[in-house]
């Protein structure tokens, strides 16, 4: 049976030829175990390849709350023994990386794409870490023979985008990659126009997407999509291996994460923009940043990414991929699994997961801590109706709804002033105030659960934008700044200089466009 119909393509990669002289190594300090046991899944799973060293490289940005993650020394970026800039910018190695490229196919805006893989990413290795094994991969370190039309780099505005909002989902408390640092280089990229380089360090327990199992399945590869899935059970499901069938088990715990995380992106008003199969996580983490954004001013149907003319991965439409997506990764199993009803009643339980994991955000959203009531979903429904139609800011809303207050006749007017229809607002409000008498504690109590998971501070495009401009004049000192702030974005943070980046978004930001090609 076939859950759905896709295209056969050759695999066809081209060769790229690059001598692993080109990178010198370097002796990084012993403390460092390679465990690189991606490596063990053989040579159907990658090219071995040094990265494409990137001229005088320089530091654009780093990450010590992900260089403590890694146990790294505080002087990591700095210290003379490490060569930190030149090995992660592609010019040297650490002894003990083993440099590959990955391969993967996919399904992109709902077709089927043939042969992808790490066209500009290379797979660095694998560290003991005190948090566990974690990967390192550089982001735009040259071509690999996965580059089809592309030139293996990627720009500084992408790699800061990218750098950027890996750390602040990761303060979100939302499952992403991480980012170690950004380097640069006056190297120039043509884009839509001459930009330059930049590397970017990317850091999880693993990069295994649902296109690496598409791969396998729909090259006719039964033994390495075998592989593939024991490989992952072992290493990141292990209880899966002790049931009946470790495959549904699998895909029924991969569709548990995806919902979840569906879930948290909703919740921040998070657009990834690009959700196609490879740029799926099977460990349920936000991977593969591009042309993401997060809501400014509350539109279910809002598109971050301008290449997206159909709005395929709209807002309000991102549970909905996923879930077309988890169809594409139980059809890539199906070899392994003997039921394909059991494939389907795996990721038919991503349904009720999402429902429950979004209720609970939106929920938590409002401040209802106590036991759940019949009405909480309209409630929260509602709140986001009135929103869309008075296009209130998406953070802002929420964020001030933890000032509201339950004492009759409270005028309310910090959250109340946002909407045009103050009828319907106070219409609302009287159902929430209602609602919320009904729950334990104060409301200073529920204003400090409330701004626990109402952020203050996301990374809006203008923000990026803004550090983004400041950095291509050789400027950092925003980029930082930004970054600074956005590891605290449930915190008040009080100062006056922070406060501009919790604001309303200046007219120009909705002119800003991103599109895949970055
Ligand atoms: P994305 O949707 O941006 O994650 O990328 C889709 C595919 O295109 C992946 O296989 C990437 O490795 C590849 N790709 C994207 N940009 C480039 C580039 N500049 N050079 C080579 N490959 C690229
Ligand atoms: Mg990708």
């Amino acid at each position: 049976m076939t859950i759905f119909q896709f295209d056969r393509m050759p695999i066809a990669a081209a060769p790229v030829a690059r001598e692993a002289k080109e990178v010198q190594d370097v002796h990084g300090p012993a403390s460092l175990a390679w465990r690189n046991r991606f490596v063990s899944l053989g040579d159907d799973f990658y090219t071995r390849l040094a990265p494409q060293p990137m001229p005088e490289p320089h530091w654009v940005a780093w990450s010590a709350d992900c260089a403590a993650l890694l146990g790294l020394p505080a002087d990591w970026a700095q210290h003379p023994d490490w060569q930190a800039l030149d090995v992660l910018s592609g010019n040297a190695a650490w002894p003990g990386m083993q440099p590959l490229a990955s391969v993967y196919s996919g399904h992109q805006f709902g077709v089927w794409a043939g042969l992808l893989g790490d066209g500009r990413a290379l797979w660095l290795g694998e560290l003991d870490t005190p948090s566990g094994p974690m990967e390192l991969q550089l982001k735009g370190a040259g071509l690999t023979p996965y580059s089809r039309m592309g030139d293996g780099r990627a720009v500084l505005r992408s790699s800061i985008r990218e750098f950027l909002s890996s750390e602040a989902m990761h303060h979100l408390g939302i499952p992403t990659t991480r980012a170690l640092c950004v380097t640069g280089s006056a190297l120039p990229v043509r884009r839509e126009q001459v930009e330059t380089a930049a590397v970017v360090t990317r850091v999880a327990p693993s990069f295994i997407r649902f296109g690496h199992f598409e791969h396998f399945s729909h090259h006719d590869q039964p033994a390495a999509l075998r592989r593939l899935a024991d490989f992952v059970i072992e290493h990141h499901f292990p209880a899966c291996r002790d049931t009946a069938q470790p495959c549904v088990a699998l895909l029924e715990q991969v569709a548990l994460r995806t919902a979840e995380l569906m879930a948290d992106w909703q919740a921040v008003g998070f657009c990834h923009g690009v959700m196609n199969t490879d740029n799926m996580s099977v460990l349920g983490l936000t991977i593969d940043y591009g042309p993401f954004g997060f809501l400014d001013r509350f539109d279910p149907g809002h598109i971050c990414n301008h290449s997206d003319h159909q709005g395929r991965y709209a807002w309000a439409r991102q549970p909905n991929a996923a879930f077309w997506n988890l169809h594409a990764l139980a059809q890539a199993l199906l070899p392994l699994i003997a039921d394909p009803d059991l494939a389907l009643a795996a990721i038919e339980a991503y349904k009720s997961a999402f429902a429950a994991a979004m209720l609970a955000r939106w929920s938590a959203k409002l401040g209802l801590a106590g036991a759940a009531q019949p009405d909480d979903r309209t409630l929260s429904d509602d709140l986001l109706r009135l929103m869309a139609i008075d296009h209130c800011d998406f953070s802002i809303t929420f964020r001030r709804l933890a000032l509201f207050s339950t004492e009759p006749g409270a005028p309310n007017a910090p959250v109340r002033d946002l909407f045009m229809s103050r009828e319907a607002f106070d219409a609302w409000a009287l159902r929430y105030a209602a609602r919320l008498r009904r729950e334990p504690g104060a409301d200073a109590d529920r204003a400090l659960r409330m701004n626990r998971v109402n952020p203050k501070f996301v990374l809006r495009n203008h923000l990026a934008e803004v550090a983004i401009r400041d950095a291509q004049a050789g400027d950092f000192t925003e980029l930082h700044r930004l970054q600074t702030v956005l590891q605290h974005p449930f915190d008040e943070q009080g100062a006056a200089e922070t406060e501009r980046y919790a604001g309303f978004p200046p007219d120009w930001a909705q002119t800003i466009e991103v599109s895949c090609s970055s």
